[in-house]
């Protein structure tokens, strides 16, 4: 049995045991054991990008010095056109992690995308950052289903893989996936290039921390200089020889624990 469902029957478990010790005039170790269970879920769903929940692809077996770059939280009229230019000037070819509602919004951003030679992933419907690891497997489902429907409505294609908002995935979301065929994206690298900072910095740390094999983590609308950080790192990546490029399917490893 694979550590996920493990975990699963485990917490059930120990919210039981709580749940009959409390019932059963035992409120203190009820107490505790529910606090434990409460616990468990929390500390696997809030930490970002592991693999404790359920299988997770953070690396891939490099050809040559080929790197993975994927960019969430589009599409966007301001930010996607640019950033198709600048791939397209580095022949660099990229995942885009789309949240639902913003496809719906720009199927022709999605089009663009698909149409440039790029792939497109699943960022949840609506993108519920400080809630979506606490959601049960009902709301899951439809943030994942939205999202699949509008990025296939878009432009007639069905993603591959789902990368959770901010990374963070609970107990339920693994089974969903199973279901739907999709598979939970996580990366190698990222700059949390959403906060405001040095320019110059980021761009250093960045290109830094790549390796080949490596999935970096991009936003569309990263806080600090647009698309000319992009370029940047792009041209950088280009000096240290490396491949910019979406891996095949053999390629692709995936962790099934932290
Ligand atoms: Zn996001």
């Amino acid at each position: 049995m694979s550590p996920a469902p493990l975990l699963r029957a485990g917490l059930l478990a120990t919210a039981g045991l709580g749940a009959g010790l409390l019932l059963g005039g035992r409120p203190r170790s009820g107490l505790l054991a529910l606090a434990a269970a409460h616990a468990t879920f929390c500390a696997t769903a809030a930490a970002p990008n592991h693999a404790l929940t359920g299988p997770l692809i953070r690396r891939f077996t490099p050809r040559d010095r080929e790197l993975w770059l994927t960019l969430d939280d589009g599409p966007d009229p301001a930010a996607t056109p640019a950033i198709l230019d600048v791939l397209e000037r580095h022949r660099a070819r990229a995942t885009f992690l789309l949240i639902g509602k913003r496809a719906a919004r720009h199927p022709d951003l999605v089009r663009a995308i698909t149409a440039a030679g790029h792939e497109i992933g699943n960022h949840s419907h609506t993108h519920p950052a400080a809630t979506f690891w606490t959601a049960g497997p009902a709301r899951l489902a439809r943030e994942i289903d939205d999202a699949q429907r509008a990025i296939h409505a878009a432009a007639g294609i069905t993603p591959a893989f789902f990368r959770p908002p901010v990374g963070m995935a609970n107990l339920f979301l693994d089974p969903l996936l199973r279901a739907r065929g999709l598979r939970r994206l996580g990366w190698s690298v990222r700059a949390f290039d959403t906060r405001p900072q040095d320019p110059a910095a980021l761009l250093d740390r960045l290109t830094a921390a790549c390796y080949p094999g490596a999935i970096v983590l991009l936003h569309e609308r990263g806080a600090t200089a647009g698309t000319a950080i992009l370029d940047a790192f792009l041209t950088r990546l280009r000096r240290a020889e490396f491949r910019v490029t979406l891996p095949a399917e053999a390629q692709l490893l995936v962790d099934s624990l932290a």
